[in-house]
């Protein structure tokens, strides 16, 4: 079809639809216990889909209690944009942020026992406690004090320390998108044996946590007074291993672009850079404005397909910087200014962030976090 000039968006643009967005969090409440409410995973733009203008909806949603970022900078930009719900960092942040983050009530995740001396130091500069999330290894060997004696020791000595307030304790899973749920089991056993102990010892930390997405659909344990949920929240699959019979996820993310220039050329012509693809017969040509550049991986280049008119079309050639080739031999319709899905949905076909990290060699994760800065984030339905 071709559409009207869309200005800004005519190029590239990522569509949001907020009311799936809304959908998969009400599915993901219905299959958690009534008293365990969400931390929506927003680091990296919201996974690419756009942090601030997610978290400005889910401000009014009660199943969620806050959001979670990677960095101080992160952080600090949501809070500034307005955003009211309390926000955690779940890496390690350098002291240069702690004034910064604790003036504003941004939540850190901590491990490390110089920085429970420079955030005595900072709340005692700013006037206020620092709100802390004390990170556990239990198996996944990133970050996180060990579950053991060493461990306890620093608890403890962060739950005594002047301007600290220890709200929370947590785990991160390595395996709980596998079918064999051994490892995320025995990660869970420590985890609770761990908070048990601190428990006894006096310590009551108020939120436990430690189920990403793929431990919220697949373990049935008590430590859930939150969920880190990122991946299903954007509607996308943890893993192809896990069984999602029990929620209905809808995709949030649609990704589409316009077609530029549609020739023929005859057989024998070479398309895109080093002449990798050379046409076998009289072959119609779609140039696409969507390159690397934009997150659209290289290694799709020969590989990858994008929908016209609903129907499939092939990258043929490298996939360039800002542009591509598709093979519209078989659209005789195709023509300049039709719109092209490269995610997403067109008629009765579709195309998902998962077909296209698995034929890129990569994941859905990393293809949707890649859409760059340059491609608008246009948001629907919200
Ligand atoms: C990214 C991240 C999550 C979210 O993982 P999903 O698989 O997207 O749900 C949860 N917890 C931590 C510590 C993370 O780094």
């Amino acid at each position: 079809m071709r559409t009207k000039y869309l200005g800004r968006t005519a190029r590239a643009a990522v569509y949001i639809h907020m009311d799936r967005l809304l959908h998969n969090l009400r599915a993901m409440k219905e299959i958690l216990p009534g008293k365990t409410r969400i931390l929506a995973v927003l680091k990296a733009n919201g996974y690419g889909h756009g942090a601030s203008a997610i978290a400005h909806v889910l401000e009014n949603e009660d199943a969620v209690w806050g959001y979670a970022l990677a960095t101080a900078e992160e952080a600090i930009a949501l809070r500034d944009a307005g955003i009211r719900k309390p926000l955690m960092i779940l890496g390690y942040t350098w002291e240069y942020a702690y004034e910064s983050l604790i003036e504003r009530e941004i939540r850190m995740a901590v491990f490390r026992e110089d920085t429970l001396d420079q955030l005595t130091a900072a709340g005692a500069r700013v006037g206020r406690n620092a709100l802390v999330h004390i990170a556990v290894d239990t198996g996944m060997s990133r970050i996180g004090i060990r579950p053991d004696a060493s461990g306890t020791a620093f608890v403890k000595k962060a739950w005594a320390a002047k301007g600290i307030e220890v709200e929370g304790l947590f785990t991160h899973f390595a395996r709980a998108d596998e079918k064999d749920l051994t490892s995320a089991k025995e990660q869970v056993s420590r985890f609770e044996q761990f908070a048990e102990t601190l428990r006894n010892d006096g310590m009551d930390i108020p939120l436990v946590h430690c189920d990403n997405s793929a431990g919220m659909l697949v373990l049935s344990h008590h430590t859930k007074d939150l969920v880190r949920a990122g991946i299903t929240m954007y509607g996308l699959k943890p893993s192809d291993e896990i069984d999602l019979h029990r929620i209905d996820l809808q995709p949030v993310m649609e990704f589409k672009s316009h077609v530029v220039c549609v020739k023929t050329i005859p057989a024998g012509t070479p398309v895109s850079y080093g002449g990798t693809w050379v046409a076998d017969r009289p072959t119609k040509i779609a140039t696409i404005p969507v390159g690397y550049a934009d997150g659209y991986p290289r290694s799709l280049s020969g590989k990858g397909e994008v929908l016209i008119r609903g129907k499939r079309a092939r990258i043929v050639g490298r996939v360039c910087m800002d542009q591509m080739m598709v093979d519209v031999t078989e659209i005789p319709d195709a023509s300049a200014d039709d719109e092209v899905t490269l995610i997403g949905r067109d008629g009765s076909d579709g195309i998902t962030a998962e077909e296209l990290g698995e034929k890129s060699g990569r994941f859905n994760y990393e293809l949707v976090c890649d859409i760059s800065e340059r491609v608008p984030r246009v948001v629907l339905n919200s």
